[in-house]
């Protein structure tokens, strides 16, 4: 698991360089976060988890980071809150995968969709587009919610 993480983080550094960007100390620091996170983190949680790496960062070096990997392509921002203003940050090498909302909890759930995928090739051939994101997010109640939600009644 490790290694994984140690081998997206050299790839998210090479990335950085050949965009021409030095690697600093504030910027290693967000990409380390971003690299061993398997969950979706918000610029304020990508802030708390970077200063045990740097502990002279600050939240505005946060936010112009995440806005330069995000223009580079390198972090996908994506709005997963039902009411979407708070944006949440994720390596954009993370294998392709779907999001689902729970209106009753907030957990985010990411899936796989083979589904979707083909949909997703599909349409790009039909229009001739070159799709790089798809930003596709359900919303609802998770199993746990819907059932609470119900009474616990299972009819
Ligand atoms: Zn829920
Ligand atoms: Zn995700």
């Amino acid at each position: 698991m490790s290694h994984e993480g140690q081998a997206s983080l050299e790839a998210l550094q090479t990335q950085l360089r050949q965009a021409g960007l030095r690697v600093t100390a504030q910027r290693a620091a967000v990409l380390r976060v971003l690299a061993h996170s398997e969950e979706h983190l918000s610029a304020e949680q990508i802030w708390e988890q970077a200063k045990a790496y740097d502990a002279s960062i600050n939240l505005a070096t946060v936010y112009r980071t995440l806005s330069t990997l995000k223009e580079l392509g390198i972090i996908d921002p994506r709005s997963l809150t039902a009411d979407g203003r708070r944006r949440f940050y994720e390596s954009a090498a993370k294998p392709r995968h779907y999001h689902f909302t729970c209106l009753g909890c907030g957990r985010v759930q990411e899936f796989e969709s083979d589904l979707l995928d083909r949909a997703r090739e599909q349409i790009a051939r039909q229009h001739g587009f070159h799709i790089t994101t798809a930003r596709i997010t359900f919303e609802g109640l998770c199993e746990c919610c819907a059932q609470s939600h119900s009474g616990g009644r299972t009819t």
